[in-house]
């Protein structure tokens, strides 16, 4: 379709073209129901389907072992917030942050706000958030050690992640799920709002290892309980239908179309990511913020000589179709967001462009 421009928004982000496609065609009549998605009933066996499946397909394409169990939920990772350290925090138990950035700021907040016994046993605040921590000491017996896998806003990313000697890690992966293999096992919990690599706003992705399950108190109301959510496949109330199937939409592209899987999306993302990077390093035009070891192939942060050629730059992009590369708005400069459905085509012309506006600026 050539009247829709490369779209590098932080989210909600870009969709694979054929899953969009495929949704335009379903819309009136799902799978012969004579009905929209929108309009079945999540009782029915054609969701039930659309349900598992996305299941299934996470479980694959993770390669979650039998202990694990998926969520889909609603309230946006905010809510994770509050709900990983309401279901996982005894009173008496404590916790370790890893503050790397705005989102995993606000998750320390808001297990604070709950009373809880929280600590932050590392923190990259000291420059701006641009580097990723190292050599951390975690608290033995901490319940678990939360951290953001890849920081949105400040443009980092945890490449591995620290061994907190097997006490178990709790990821916000919003911004990074289904981006690249991983190994699971040292997670306990991994949440990851969808608008990021994985569908629409609406639905949130739990994984959930079964021995977290066991923690969760029943004094909870039900719906901020992971255990009401699990024990009914979550159905426990009517999910966010149509999120769930754009997601199973979205990985069933993956599974489909991306040779490899995870392995195979990792190396088309670092293609782009390095495209980027590489034409940033190679002038002194465009400074990208994070640390070199600690940059995230997901959201590339730079900024140009002055706010000006910032402006006019975000301005010029959009004229030739790159919409969405301003920086947020508590960073300023610029960001490309180059998540899963962002195409190695997309990015080639945002590199085209950049080297161009450098030249002609410069
Ligand atoms: C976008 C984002 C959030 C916020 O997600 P909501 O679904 O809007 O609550 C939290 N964490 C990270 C890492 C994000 O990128």
């Amino acid at each position: 379709m050539d009247n829709r421009v490369h779209n590098f928004n932080p989210g909600p982000a870009a969709l694979p073209l054929p899953v969009l496609e495929e949704i335009q065609a379903e819309m009136l009549n799902f799978k012969g129901s004579g009905m929209s998605i929108l309009e079945i009933s999540h009782r029915s066996e054609a969701f039930d389907e659309v349900l598992n499946d996305a299941v299934a397909r996470v479980k694959r394409l993770l390669k979650l072992p039998d202990n694990y169990r998926v969520l889909f939920l609603q309230g946006g990772a905010s809510s994770q917030f509050f709900q990983v350290p309401m279901n996982l925090l005894g009173p008496d138990d404590e916790a370790d942050y890893i503050n790397t950035g705005t989102w995993s700021t606000k998750a320390f907040k808001e297990a604070q706000i709950l009373g809880c016994n929280v600590r932050e046993v590392a923190s990259s605040e000291d420059r701006n958030f641009c580097y990723i921590p190292k050599d951390i000491q975690f608290t033995p017996g901490a319940a678990y050690v939360h951290l953001t896998s890849n920081n949105t806003i400040k443009g980092t990313q945890w490449l591995t992640f620290p061994d907190t000697g097997g006490l178990p890690l709790i990821s916000d992966m919003s911004s990074d799920i289904m981006s690249r293999p991983m190994d699971v096992t040292p997670f306990g919990l991994i949440y990851a709002g969808a608008q990021k690599n994985l569908g629409p706003s609406g639905v949130t992705l739990v994984i959930i290892r079964e021995d977290m399950l066991e923690r969760v108190p029943d004094n909870l109301p039900s719906m901020l309980s992971y255990k009401s959510h699990a024990d009914k496949n979550s159905t426990y109330n009517t999910p966010p239908c149509f999120g769930i199937y754009v997601v199973q939409m979205t990985l069933k592209w993956i599974e489909d179309t991306v040779e490899d899987g995870l392995e195979g999306m990792a190396r088309v993302n670092e293609r782009k990511a390095s495209l980027i990077y590489d034409l940033m390093d190679e002038g002194d035009f465009y400074r990208p913020t994070a640390d070199k070891d600690n940059r995230s192939l997901m959201n590339v942060t730079f900024r140009l000589p002055d706010e000006e050629l910032e402006k006019k730059f975000v301005a010029q992009a959009l004229e030739n179709g790159l919409s969405g590369l301003k920086g947020h708005r508590s960073v300023g400069g610029c960001r490309a967001s180059i998540y899963n459905a962002v195409s190695l085509e997309a990015v080639k012309s945002l590199a085209a462009f950049m080297k161009d506006f450098a030249q002609a600026n410069g």
